[in-house]
């Protein structure tokens, strides 16, 4: 297959899934390539090292972030299905070690796409099987979600392969694990970027992973239907901040890594919590004005910011996102 095809299919994936604000663009590269290759290339995902046994692996979908050391291999984020042999191949640059846990930060696609391929290389810490085998997810790696990511993915048509599905859900609150002489926390964040979302918090390498609840690409993607909402995302935001601490003036220190987008510290996570309470804040004082939908939207509330975040195409363009705001308040100020 070209590779303007599978970049087109992969953007096809996307949109399915309604994260496509989340993708890299694939437009652009569609007109570019021809269809003289044969076979297709892999997606190119980019490793980059983040501090001491942390990576963070970009492309094919969603941020991943590995820990590595004696123990194995934790892996959080999976990519799309489409990445999936890519990730395993990247991982395998990194490190041999068997790869034992992989953390869900929640159910959408591009995150849990490549699941299936990982954790079936994989093998659990009692398991001890050997890597690489395939069909038999009481072998493979564990996959730890908060269960509505498990929910999710067994409600979705089509359903992701059984290989694929978190074998080890926790409810409220948050998991927690020693792995590689280190502190690992995931933690759940409830009705935020969606209603299964987690952040994975390495407290020795002192990196955060948060999934979608922050990235550095756009306006905070809020689809209907997936149980988040604006006040859940600030809450999030504001928890990154409570456990981040930032080294001299205010930069480096605790390192986040988004769901989509590049390496960030506290400073940019402040930013970001800012802008999206600032806009909120708008749309909150419209809403006491009874202001309608069409009102808010032409009052242009994120106006300032649009240059930064903004879109007018794809999956999730500002109108969507202020009319997401908009009937968030509009539930909240009628007691929903
Ligand atoms: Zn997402």
């Amino acid at each position: 297959m070209p590779a303007a095809v599978i970049r087109i299919a992969t953007f096809a994936v996307l949109l399915a899934l309604g994260a496509a604000a989340h993708a890299q663009a694939p437009a652009a590269s569609a007109t570019r390539t021809s269809a003289r290759a044969p076979v297709a290339p892999p997606p190119t995902i980019d490793v980059w090292p983040v501090r001491d046994n942390i990576y963070m692996l970009v492309g094919a979908g969603g941020n991943t972030t590995v820990q590595v050391g004696p123990d194995g291999m934790l892996v959080v984020d999976t990519k799309l299905a489409v990445g999936g042999e890519a990730l395993l191949a990247a991982l395998r640059k990194i490190s041999n070690a068997p790869i034992r846990y992989v953390v869900n930060t929640h159910h959408h696609g591009d995150h849990v796409g490549g699941n299936a391929v990982i954790a079936s290389a994989g093998t659990t810490v009692a398991g001890g099987n050997v890597s690489g085998t395939i069909g038999d997810a009481s072998k493979g790696a564990a996959v730890i979600a908060q269960e509505n990511v498990l929910a999710r993915m067994v409600a979705s048509m089509p359903q992701p392969a059984f290989t694929a599905w978190p074998t080890d859900t926790f409810i409220d609150g948050h998991k927690d694990l020693y792995f590689n002489g280190e502190a690992v926390q995931i933690l759940y964040q409830p009705k935020a970027h969606t209603d299964s979302d987690s952040m994975v918090f390495f407290r020795k390498s002192d990196v955060i992973a948060t999934g979608d609840v922050f990235t550095t690409t756009g306006y905070p993607v809020l689809l209907p239907n997936d149980g988040g909402s604006i006040q859940g995302v600030i809450a999030a935001l504001n928890r990154i901040i409570d456990l981040t601490v930032p080294a001299d003036k205010q930069e480096g220190g605790t390192m986040v890594i988004p769901g989509h987008g590049r390496l960030s510290d506290e400073a940019d996570v402040v930013e970001y919590r800012d802008m999206v309470t600032i806009i909120r804040d708008r749309v909150k004082s419209m809403v006491a004005m009874r202001m309608t939908l069409q009102q808010v939207q032409a009052a242009q509330p994120t106006r300032d910011y649009d240059a930064r975040y903004g879109a007018t195409t794809g999956f999730w363009t500002t109108a969507q996102f202020v009319e997401a705001v908009y009937r968030n308040l509009m539930e909240e100020k009628n007691g929903g």
